[in-house]
């Protein structure tokens, strides 16, 4: 329905979405780069998950008038929409409230209506990221089970071709000789590449539980290094976490009695540090905190500090806890990535384990600028003064 003949409508076309927003009295919004953005008129943030920011489900671009929840759903393209939707007045006193002088409180009836809504699909995702995230669990559990001994040929050639020659592969690392890679591309999950693989447990060290894998695809020709997956000229990583990996850790080397335990974000860089450790380590844990973030659990948002290297400590959010039996514990600083932004979510991990183990020693072992320590026994930061690139650790 619409009432061209009313110049009202040519009118309020030109209310800036500010207005509008006044005269709704919705003042909660945030503006950046040309949009309000923020929790919804009508459902707020009902069945919102803090974990994942502040809300910011509902948006209107100051600019096409374009305005949509996609929580509740309600969405129109103007500024008579706008207030039909969110007051659920008629056409007619849509225009008298935006060219005239009324302001309108928000239907309570509609917002109820919209917030039941909002938390029954809030309910439905939440069953159906369950329900994912089990999946890719028992998978990662499948997987493992299935996978041999690493003392049997792939991992040690692996671990060689990347400068790492143990005299014992760690007991945790297995691998499967036809192991398919899955990436799920427009909807459909496609094997990319199938053959031998190092699995390595990622583990709740609380219950003892295999809570996901950490795949490497290996090169089967000689030397064994990362498998090259490429899928319609594009490349893809040779590494993959299947399963839930967040809090958890892979148990390198725990030798009996230890009371260090060192970490580094990957498998290489943990086990070069071991490789290489000094005397004063010979008797310490060694384990792998899959990334970064893993390792640093979330960071405090400090305004005016990009990174503020400070943990949020809110119970809700999974981090990594050392185990009770670790006295000092050593994060392997890679420098191969983002410098303050690594160095900020490792001092936030070990002030997190500080904070929730009293009388923990906690210390940061600098890597090299620019390389993982792998690269560094590898000798290949000699080479980067030349000019010459790295494809990445890992
Ligand atoms: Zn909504």
């Amino acid at each position: 329905m619409s009432f061209p003949e009313d110049p009202r409508v040519a009118e309020s076309k030109n209310v800036p979405v500010r207005d509008v927003l006044a005269k709704l009295q919705i003042y909660n919004l945030t503006e950046r780069s040309g949009e309000f953005f923020g929790p919804c008129p009508l459902c707020g943030s009902e069945g919102h998950n803090p974990k994942s920011g502040p809300c910011d489900r509902f948006n209107v671009n100051i600019h096409t008038k374009k305005f949509l929840c996609r929580q509740c759903g309600i969405k129109g393209g103007d500024q008579i929409a706008m207030v039909r939707e969110i007051t659920g007045k008629t056409f007619p006193e849509a225009l008298e409230l935006l060219c005239g002088d009324l302001s309108a409180d928000i239907d309570p009836e509609e917002a109820e209506r919209r917030r039941l809504k909002a938390q029954k699909k809030a309910r439905e995702a939440e069953k159906r990221q369950n329900k994912w995230r089990q999946g890719r669990i028992d998978d990662a559990r499948r997987f493992y089970a299935r996978a041999v001994p690493g003392s049997r040929g792939v991992v040690g050639a692996y671990l060689r071709a990347r400068g790492l020659p143990l005299d014992e592969i760690p007991t945790a690392l297995k691998f499967l000789l036809d192991h398919p890679y899955v990436k799920k591309i427009d909807g459909a999950n496609v094997v990319l590449h199938r053959g031998p693989c190092m699995i390595a447990p990622i583990v709740n060290w609380q219950t003892g539980e295999v809570m996901a894998v950490h795949q490497t695809w290996v090169d089967p020709n000689p030397p064994h290094g990362k498998a090259r997956i490429t899928h319609l000229e594009v490349d893809y990583p040779a590494k993959l976490v299947c399963g839930s990996k967040q809090g958890n850790f892979i148990p390198l080397i725990t030798p009996e009695g230890a009371d260090t335990l060192v970490v580094g974000e990957g498998i290489e860089t943990t086990l070069s540090a071991y490789y290489a450790r000094p005397s004063e380590l010979q008797n310490a844990a060694f384990w792998c905190g899959v990334d970064l973030g893993n390792m640093a659990g979330k960071m405090l948002k400090v305004p005016g500090q990009q990174w503020s290297g400070l943990p949020d400590m809110n119970p809700e959010f999974d981090a990594f806890l050392p185990p009770p039996w670790v006295k000092r514990e050593i994060y392997i600083e890679d420098g191969d990535s983002n410098a303050k932004r690594t160095r900020a979510l490792m001092e936030c991990g070990l002030r997190r384990a500080q904070a929730l183990r009293p009388g923990l020693i906690a210390e940061l072992m600098p890597g090299v600028r620019g390389f993982d320590l792998n690269d560094v026994l590898n000798g290949k930061h000699k080479k980067n003064t030349e000019g010459q690139g790295d494809d990445g650790r890992n």
